[in-house]
């Protein structure tokens, strides 16, 4: 790593432009930023990029975090040479299903002649082995530093910081947004419905003399996710499953515990019914959940850290902006519906791919431009099927229901089709 050069104000008063501190600033040391900086740190030897790592927190911070997330078997091979969680469990099959409506799929490992279909690890699990492997590396870390908006220049960004009440500013050729975020939480945006609505009131010619495209793709999805550690009384280890109900989906994901026992729990529904539940004794909330998912593995007899989270569509509509200068990585670029386990491994995704082309290109706008290209497909294909799912599957409508049912069934007939989804999924699309 190069040397840090704290120089940058002094120089702005002699009027020389004052030199880099960094050539690439991260500002946000969840999983994806993380992950970018070990692998950028990784690629050092040959890149020689000088890196900083800054976050408003400190890694063992989200040990509470209440996030059980499904890590796709992608996403394992991306990961596994840089960090991997002790206590991951692994997903050997998925069972997706709708309550009182035909239709049903499995997909089994075997099918795919993979180890496994992903793993199911705590949020916090997966930030503090990403922090080890980070913390051995040349990486410039800020803890308890918080970042304020960016200052483009023609050569390179100036990010003011802040410190325990002491501020100061930083140079960087490039700087990478990763400060995630969840939806609400994060700076809002007009609803595409309303977006679509209006271009169609306005007509075509019209809508060519607005300006500029929004800046970002937003949908309320007007549904809260529920999520907690449920133990059952008849466990079927490794197996996930995904239950479409009138009221969204059922998540429970492999977790492991004794007798593979534990179960993380992704419950949706409209956030008054999410809030009315989650105010339930344990008893009360475990009748409604097993009349909800059924018994197929028994009864439901223990919840343990019932938390709620809004959910919603927040994409912007370009990676890369700032001059060519600011990439947007992980939720900071697209925070998704959590219905296929998609959002933590889409932002690794584009991680690993912005490290390859910074790698390649060094700290400049040409790198940013490639990694912008990269990651066009995956992120269109990626977004799109994950709104599709949330609306499709989010719905109370007996046609879609219908619908559905014709869906998961026809998957179950049409092996390339499933195959197809299920590397999507587990995949993506990488270039
Ligand atoms: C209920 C639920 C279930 C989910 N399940 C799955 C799943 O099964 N599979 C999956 O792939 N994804 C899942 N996700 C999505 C996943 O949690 C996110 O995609 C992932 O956490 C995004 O990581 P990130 O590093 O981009 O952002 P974050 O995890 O939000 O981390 C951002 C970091 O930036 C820091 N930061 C922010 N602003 C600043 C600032 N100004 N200055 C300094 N630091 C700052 C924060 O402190 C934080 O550490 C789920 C989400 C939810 C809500």
């Amino acid at each position: 790593m190069n040397a840090v050069n704290p120089a940058s104000e002094t120089d702005h008063k002699s009027g020389a432009p004052a030199p880099f501190d960094h050539d690439v600033i991260i500002v946000g040391a969840g999983p994806v930023g993380l992950a970018l900086a070990g692998w950028l740190a990784r690629r050092s030897a040959t890149s020689s990029l000088s890196v900083a790592l800054i976050d408003a927190r400190e890694p063992e911070d989200s040990a509470g975090d209440p996030r059980a997330i499904a890590v796709s078997q992608g996403s394992r091979t991306l990961l596994q040479a840089l960090a991997w969680p002790q206590d991951a469990t692994s997903i050997e099959r998925i069972h997706v299903s709708q309550r009182g409506h035909f239709g049903r799929t499995l997909i089994d490992r075997n099918d795919y002649d993979l180890p496994a279909l992903g793993y199911v690890a705590r949020y916090g699990a997966i930030v503090q082995s990403l922090a080890q492997a980070v913390r051995r590396t040349g990486v410039h870390w800020l803890h308890h530093t918080h970042a304020q908006e960016p200052v483009v220049e023609h050569d390179g960004v100036t990010l003011r910081i802040e410190s325990a009440g002491v501020a100061r500013t930083l140079r960087a050729r490039i700087l990478v947004n990763a400060e995630g975020g969840l939806y609400r939480v994060q700076a809002p945006s007009a609803d595409t419905q309303q977006q679509e609505q209006n271009e169609a009131e306005r007509g075509p010619a019209e809508a060519a003399t607005q300006p500029a495209p929004a800046q970002k793709r937003t949908r309320d999805y007007g549904q809260t996710a529920l999520v907690g550690v449920v133990s059952v009384s008849a466990p079927q280890a490794h197996v996930a499953w995904e239950r479409f109900t009138d009221e969204g989906p059922i998540a429970l994901l492999p977790m492991g515990g004794p007798r593979d026992a534990d179960y993380a729990l992704v419950w949706c529904s409209a956030p008054v019914e999410a809030a009315r539940r989650a105010a339930l004794s344990d008893a009360d909330f475990l009748a409604e959940l097993g009349a909800a998912f059924g018994a197929r593995m028994g009864r439901f007899t223990q919840i343990q850290g019932r938390a709620a989270f809004p959910l919603g569509l927040n994409a912007l509509d370009a990676l890369v902006s700032g001059h060519g200068r600011i990439a947007a990585v992980g939720n900071a670029a697209q925070t998704l519906h959590p219905v296929a386990g998609q959002g933590l491994n889409l932002g690794l995704r584009d991680a690993h791919a912005l490290a390859d082309s910074l790698a390649q290109h060094g700290a400049t706008p040409l790198a940013l431009a490639e990694f912008a290209g990269r990651r066009a497909v995956d992120r269109g294909v990626t977004i799109g099927a994950t709104d599709t799912l949330a609306r499709l599957f989010t719905v109370d409508f007996p046609a879609l229901a219908t619908l559905r049912g014709l869906a998961l069934t026809a998957l179950e007939f049409v092996p390339p089709v499933k195959a197809a989804l299920a590397r999507q999924m587990m995949f993506g699309q990488r270039n």
